[in-house]
């Protein structure tokens, strides 16, 4: 009894302790209790057997309620088999439940005197019921009768004081049953003989809190029974939807894991903090996929919150695939500057881009016919739709390029063609479309006249046909008058025959004819008028009549020819404006994909025009280079734009590089700095060994700079003519495959260069070759050898394919036609083609089928190379790669190259009308002025002296560079054809 006092006061004195801590429990959120024998208020209703045994001991807390606690000490007896059991403990859906205890429990050891049946542990049970059937009585109470949890035993007894003493020490164990399924469970302590006090009991099971994850929430949730996972559904919080279905899983230590699926914030609200919050006005989200909210685009607005789109301002639309977050667009403004050009029934029609596109790219326009008849004034009223029998090229409707040939229109008959933009919201607007309309008339011309004979009182002529009539030609009509009188008289004379010999003309005399047709449907137009002059009587007087002949076929062959380059510009004609060389989309099938870099392997040119900000352009394909790297070192030409300098490149981590740097002089426009910096953004899409190579641009500090790779050897025409005679066929070869090559890989990317000249390739110092001036504006403004057009466009002439210059036909195979003169300046050692004819002398001599001689020493394969390229149908020319083939064929196979080309006559009747008279002249002329001592000297005075110096006299006057002979003797040839023209000429005159 006395060892049960010490131990009954020393529990005491803990469970204090404990009640004290006990105001400061905190269950985790997780844990439901489900009994805890210290807070439960009123009687436990706890049942112990026999009543010797478990004994209990009420304390009061801080608030007088009484605090159940139990122990037992019957240590010094033996056979001890004490039951303590509470009462029916509610399972509350649990299938698994926790019981923790705190229990105080003295060692044996401890007890001075006690017997061997001393015992230091007790068990625990429990007993599932649904409530209904009372439990076993507990005097009968049998192990069998109850489930075991476990054999319970103290940790540790005591623990050292603070004052060293042994101090009793309050135990913890926690079990858990699973598996429950009935109504409750009691839970029952079975003590055989231990010094136990059980301070608290507490069941609990544990739950997953509700909780938010990834928008969804899931709902409180009890554990599962054992270690399986309970799989929760989550349902999405407000304003959200799902995305996919919100699933988590519950753990049996009340952790939630694995979340799968989630929700999103609905259009016109955005996540804050785990909750959907609507949009703020002038915001939208229209996606429930978009994160966040966004600024509304340009020309839209949202007045109120939770916005999922912003409206258009008024006069802005968005296409129903426009993207929501896409500004809103407006149709476009009407095409400006029309122009028609006539041809007969045909017309083509060319106008300028809308000023204001409305901000949309997909620009396309659509043409309106309507036939109109009756006089100008009326033609509103009386006009009707064209209906089918139009024919527009490429059609008639969403044409993306503002060019369009409409063809088979009736002849002399007044049309008016109205041309719209329209683009992706021009069917939204309910104003008016912007029109611009241009009115036309077709005509019905005879063709040019095409032959003449003449006399010293007749002309005869002779003229095609109409090619379009709206009826059989009834007759001809034939008007002239003298030249100079035509207010005071002129002539009608009609015929059925397409030839008319005028008679009872004054001789020596000009005069004018025009010719039109008759036919079922009335007059056509009058063909271009020719001005033809009769035969003096002098002339008249000493002639045979052979040489009468002579002289009328060749003034026929002049008249011809000069009938064919006014029909040659005529044509030209028909493209009104400035020919400035703009890539042709659509003739040159370009693809544009706007803002975007090329796809690699692509190959495809991008056009700078199709960005709408060129800056973006420069940005996509040059790479800016920061001016601290650069050098510069020293002027070495003069580009378009300013200085061209060289100088060193060192980029961070990488070697120095010898670089070309084109800077933009100070004082440019805002469009000069585009047209700049337009060669770069070419430039930069380019990558190939014959291409010149850009380094990168420098745009942010002034002055702005192109850099490219430096070409020791500068422009090819001047690396030439500086090393006249000085190559081997198979360098020149090189040099001429390099180019090929860099063309070919143009052309795969669909550019067309427009001036392939040897001025615009650079050679670097191993003799490569590199195509370089790229520029849009270059062509060819800053070009010497371009020159205006009658149309005003600019061109150069000797390097340009016939049906370019005509009608700017420029394509990969009129590239190809320069690439054959670049050939012939290789060869020649930068001759210039052509040498000192005129453009218009060129002109004609090549549409009469001249073409260039093979310069001196020129293999026979290379100049018929040359001669493919200058075919007059481009279809004919061989393409780039296929002259690279070739090339290389001949380079490995030397032998190929020595049949030299007999250049000696030239085979066409027209010659350039000689620009001097003296052999000083004409050193002057051919650039050979350094020689003019050495043929006075040697006694060649007048051109006709040296019209038969040979190389070997040319050696021994002085000549001796083999480019130089090459180069006078050329030029000789030439004099040679001349001469023989002037002796014909002069011959006839004498007649
Ligand atoms: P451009 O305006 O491009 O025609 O350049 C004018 C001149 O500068 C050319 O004729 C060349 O002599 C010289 N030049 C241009 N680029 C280079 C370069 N990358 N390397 C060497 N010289 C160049």
């Amino acid at each position: 009894m006395a060892l049960y006092r010490i131990y009954s006061s020393l529990f005491l004195f803990l469970l204090h302790t404990l009640l004290d801590c006990q105001a400061l429990r905190n269950y985790p959120d997780n844990e439901v209790t489900l009994l805890d024998s210290m807070s439960a208020p009123g009687d436990l209703g706890w049942e112990a057997y026999p009543s010797e045994g478990w004994e209990e001991i009420s304390v009061m807390d801080e608030r007088n309620i009484p605090m159940r606690t139990y122990q037992v000490c019957n240590v010094m007896e033996a056979n001890q088999n004490n039951w303590l059991r509470t009462a029916l403990i509610p399972r509350a859906g649990a299938r698994r439940v926790y019981v923790e205890l705190k229990f105080t429990l003295r060692d044996c050891n401890s007890l001075p005197g006690v017997p061997g049946t001393c015992k230091e542990t007790f068990n625990v049970y429990y007993h599932e019921s649904d409530g209904a059937v009372p439990p076993p009585p507990l005097r009968h109470a049998r192990e069998s009768q109850y489930v075991k949890i476990d054999t319970i035993a103290a940790d540790e007894s005591f623990t050292q004081s603070d004052v060293g003493e042994r101090v009793m020490k309050l135990n913890t164990e926690v079990r858990h049953i699973g598996g429950l399924s009935k109504r409750g469970l009691y839970l029952a302590f079975q003590d055989l003989g231990a010094c136990i006090a059980l301070v608290s009991v507490r069941v609990f099971y544990k739950r997953c809190p509700l909780a938010v994850t990834n928008l969804a929430l899931f709902s409180d949730t009890v554990t599962g029974g054992d270690q399986a996972l309970v799989e929760v559904r989550g349902s999405c919080v407000e304003y959200a939807e799902e995305l996919e279905a919100p699933r988590m899983f519950c753990s049996a230590d009340g952790g939630w894991l694995v979340p799968i699926g989630r929700c999103v914030c609905r259009p016109g609200f955005e996540e804050i903090d785990g909750q959907c919050q609507p949009c703020r006005p002038g915001f939208y989200k229209a996606s429930a996929m978009d994160a966040y909210c966004m600024k509304c685009p340009s020309h839209s607005y949202s007045h109120q919150d939770k916005a999922s789109e912003c409206v258009c301002e008024r006069g802005y639309y968005r296409a129903e695939t426009d993207p929501r977050s896409m500004a809103c667009t407006r149709p476009p403004s009407s095409p400006g500057n029309p122009i028609s050009t006539v041809n007969e029934t045909a017309v083509t029609l060319e106008w300028s881009p809308p000023r204001d596109t409305g901000g949309r790219g997909d620009v396309t326009y659509s043409v309106h016919c309507r036939k109109c008849s009756g006089s100008v004034g009326e033609m509103v009223e009386k006009c009707v739709p064209c209906g089918s029998s139009a024919h527009f090229s490429p059609r008639q409707f969403g044409l993306t390029h503002p060019r369009v040939q409409v063809s088979e229109l009736q002849p002399r008959t007044n049309y008016t063609f109205s041309i719209e933009a329209v683009n992706g919201v021009s069917d939204l607007s309910p104003s008016p479309r912007h029109l611009v309309n241009i009115n036309i008339t077709t005509s019905q011309t005879v063709s040019v006249i095409v032959k003449e004979r003449r006399s010293r009182d007749s002309i005869t002529l002779a003229w095609q046909g109409p090619e379009t009539s709206d009826g059989a030609v009834v007759e001809y009509e034939v008007t002239y008058y003298e030249k100079n009188q035509r207010d005071q008289n002129y002539t009608v004379l009609k015929t059925k025959s397409n030839i008319m010999t005028v008679e009872g003309l004054k001789p020596g005399t000009t005069y004018v004819f025009r010719v039109r047709a008759h036919t079922d449907g009335g007059y056509g137009n009058y063909g271009g008028e020719i001005e033809l002059e009769t035969r003096h009587e002098d002339m008249l007087a000493v002639g045979d009549p052979n040489q009468n002949t002579i002289l009328a076929v060749s003034i026929a062959a002049g008249v011809v020819l000069l009938i064919l380059l006014v029909a040659c510009f005529v044509v030209s004609g028909r493209h009104c404006g400035y020919i400035k060389a703009k890539q042709d989309p659509e003739e040159e099938k370009m693809q544009f994909q706007h803002g975007r870099v090329p796809l690699p392997g692509s190959r495809t040119y991008i056009h700078p025009h199709t960005y709408e900000d060129p800056n973006q352009a420069v940005r996509d394909f040059a790479k800016e280079i920061d001016v601290s790297n650069i050098r510069i070192e020293r002027v070495i030409g003069a580009g378009e734009f300013g200085e061209v300098c060289s100088g060193r490149l060192r980029l961070p981590s990488k070697r120095e590089i010898h670089v070309a740097i084109k800077s933009l002089k100070a004082g440019y426009t805002e469009q000069q700095r585009r047209d700049f910096l337009s060669e770069a953004s070419i430039m930069g899409q380019f990558d190939h060994p014959n291409i010149i190579r850009l380094e990168g641009v420098v745009t942010r500090c002034k002055p702005v700079m192109i850099i490219t790779e430096y070409m020791e050897n500068g422009s090819l025409d001047t690396f030439l003519k500086k090393h006249d005679g000085q190559f081997t066929v198979i360098q020149l070869l090189g040099m001429m495959r390099g180019i090929a090559a860099g063309m070919q890989y143009l052309s795969e990317m669909n550019y067309v260069h427009r001036d392939l000249a040897a001025r615009n390739i650079l050679v670097n110092g191993n003799l490569v070759c590199k195509v370089s001036d790229f520029g849009l504006s270059r062509v060819l403004e800053d070009d010497p050898d371009a020159v205006y057009t009658t149309r005003g466009g600019k061109i150069p002439i000797r390097w340009t394919a016939p049906e370019a210059i005509a009608y700017r036909k420029f394509t990969s195979a009129s590239d190809v036609w320069s690439y054959g003169i670049t050939m012939w300046e290789v060869i020649s050692y930068g001759e210039r083609p052509y040498w000192e004819m005129s453009n218009q002398d060129v002109i004609k001599a090549i549409d009469e089928g001249y073409r260039l001689p093979a310069p001196m020493d020129c293999p026979v394969v290379l100049h018929q190379l040359m001669l493919d390229c200058w075919e007059k149908n481009r279809s004919d020319r061989p393409k780039f790669g296929q002259i690279v083939i070739n090339l290389d064929q001949l380079i490995r196979n030397p032998s190929s190259l020595k049949q030299l080309a007999n250049s000696t006559v030239w085979e066409d009747p027209v010659t350039p009308e000689p620009a001097f008279s003296t052999v000083a002249d004409w050193l002057d002329s051919i650039k050979m002025s350094q020689y003019k001592e050495h043929f006075s000297s040697a006694g060649y005075v007048s051109l006709d002296s040296v019209l038969y110096v040979s190389v070997s006299e040319l050696g021994k006057l002085g000549v001796v560079l083999a480019g130089h002979q090459k180069k006078i003797l050329s030029s000789i040839q030439c004099l040679h054809v001349q001469q023989q023209q002037q002796q014909q000429q002069g011959t006839q005159v004498q007649v």
